[in-house]
């Protein structure tokens, strides 16, 4: 868990997580490799059937070897990972915001029809 986001709830809730929240989606991919973002540690690489493959590290830096070595994949070099600068992490709060919201909305969506 990333130090700098470790009291950002959204960030929480995608850590805890036992599964790939709904709201996530296929990493993008760049003329540098893939795009992992700051704190990131599952993996969002899209697999057979439409599925990502959402295996779960400590690190970004694991998740940076995972998707390597199992996926075959370069993965952008990013600027941000020792002091994130404010403008970044206020990047990376709404991603994170973003993504959780859309597992709600989707998980509420189903509720609804069920
Ligand atoms: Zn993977």
């Amino acid at each position: 868990m990333a130090a700098t986001l470790r009291n950002f709830e959204p960030y929480i809730r995608y850590c805890r997580f036992l599964v790939m929240p709904r709201g996530a989606e296929e990493f993008t991919d760049t003329d540098d490799g893939v795009v992992i973002e700051y704190g990131e540690i599952r993996c969002r690489v899209m697999g057979h059937g439409g599925v990502l493959c959402g295996h779960k590290v400590g690190t970004r830096g694991a998740l940076v070897t995972h998707v390597i070595k199992q996926h075959g994949l370069e993965v952008a070099h990013s600027d941000n990972e020792g002091r994130p600068s404010n403008i970044y992490l206020r990047e990376v709060k709404e991603w994170y915001t973003n993504m959780m919201m859309e597992h709600d909305r989707q998980v509420a969506a189903e509720t609804r029809a069920a």
